[in-house]
């Protein structure tokens, strides 16, 4: 019997779908393809959001992790006094700060990317202008937001990413935050159904954050929940006597930011980071990212495969 067109079509589609559903494993089976992460940011410190995450999945589970950096991030002077000695250079003058911190931060965010394992970082240099809350000073006018859409779009394309993180577009959080988690939003959707990474909005903070509510100016803001369905908990304890945990290599991240003074005080502030998964997302987007969370979740029973002792227990 001859296949008929519609069923061979269907037949290609669902295995289609079954791939891309599957195709990862966070564990290291060698039969399949290890997880890939594209992290698109404003600033240079912004990993700092998902830091132990990002060490679980490319330090201890063989994933991959990207980064694209949005913006330049020279407009941190108010805080550089600390580091004036340190890089010798006045950068809290904000003549002097805008002209050499982009470089500075750009090597700041490389050193923490290598704690990090971050594989590659792209950095689009685009200008950190000022703190508001509105994304559109960004999008409209300080930004040259097609410029980044197209960066975005590219990258998606060539990296074939399974999970992308943003920062969460929260009222409260930075413009820059929410413009660049707004062009990510739109990068993904651009892509066609098949091919679009799972999305997730995260931000660190303690186990019982403010509930997310989208940016009513920007619909593909919308989150599945109000409070977040995934963490990382960066106190769970291992290695020996179980005195160690994830908020040591987080605040080895921090350290790497000697430019941002202020940013050194949130060293063991933030015990979890939180993830939300955007309504954009494909129907089957809440149990893939379930199975990558019970990945990147250490457990007792994986203690001789990773070398975690166990999970710290909530406060
Ligand atoms: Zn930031």
């Amino acid at each position: 019997m001859k296949p008929r067109p519609f069923l061979a079509f269907l037949m290609v589609a669902l295995l289609t779908i079954a791939t891309v559903a599957q195709n990862w494993a966070p564990l290291g089976d060698p039969a399949r393809e290890p997880v890939r992460v594209l992290l698109v940011v404003a600033h240079p410190d912004d990993e700092y959001e998902v830091a132990g995450t990002v060490y679980r999945i490319s330090k201890e589970l063989s994933g991959t992790v990207d980064q694209v950096i949005i913006t330049d991030g020279e407009a941190g002077y108010r805080y550089s006094s600390l580091a004036t000695p340190y890089y010798g250079v006045d950068l809290t003058n904000e003549a002097v700060g805008r002209a050499r911190l982009p470089g500075i931060r750009k090597e700041e965010a490389r050193r923490a990317g290598r704690i990090l394992g971050i594989r590659h970082q792209w950095f689009l240099n685009e200008r950190d202008d000022r703190f508001s809350l509105d994304a559109g000073e960004s999008l409209h006018r300080s930004w040259h937001e097609k410029r980044i859409l197209r960066a975005l779009q590219q990258r998606l394309s060539k990296g074939h990413y399974d999970f992308v993180f943003v920062l969460l577009p929260s009222a409260q959080t930075h413009g820059e935050h929410k413009a660049a988690s707004i062009l990510a939003l739109e990068a993904i959707e651009l892509l066609p159904a098949g091919q679009r990474p799972i999305v997730l909005g995260a931000q660190a903070g303690g186990g019982d954050p403010t509930p997310y509510k989208s940016l009513s100016e920007y619909p593909l803001t919308a989150a599945d929940s109000l409070n977040p369905q995934f963490h990382f908990d960066r106190n769970t304890r291992f290695g020996y006597q179980e005195s160690l945990s994830y908020q040591i290599v987080v605040d080895w991240v921090i350290a790497e930011h000697k430019s941002q003074g202020l940013f050194q005080t949130r060293c063991l502030q933030d015990r979890f980071e939180n993830f939300w998964l955007f309504t954009l997302n494909r129907n089957s987007a809440a149990g893939e990212a379930e199975s990558l969370f019970a990945a990147v979740t250490p457990r007792p029973e994986r203690a001789r495969e990773i070398g975690i002792a166990g999970a710290a227990k909530p406060q």
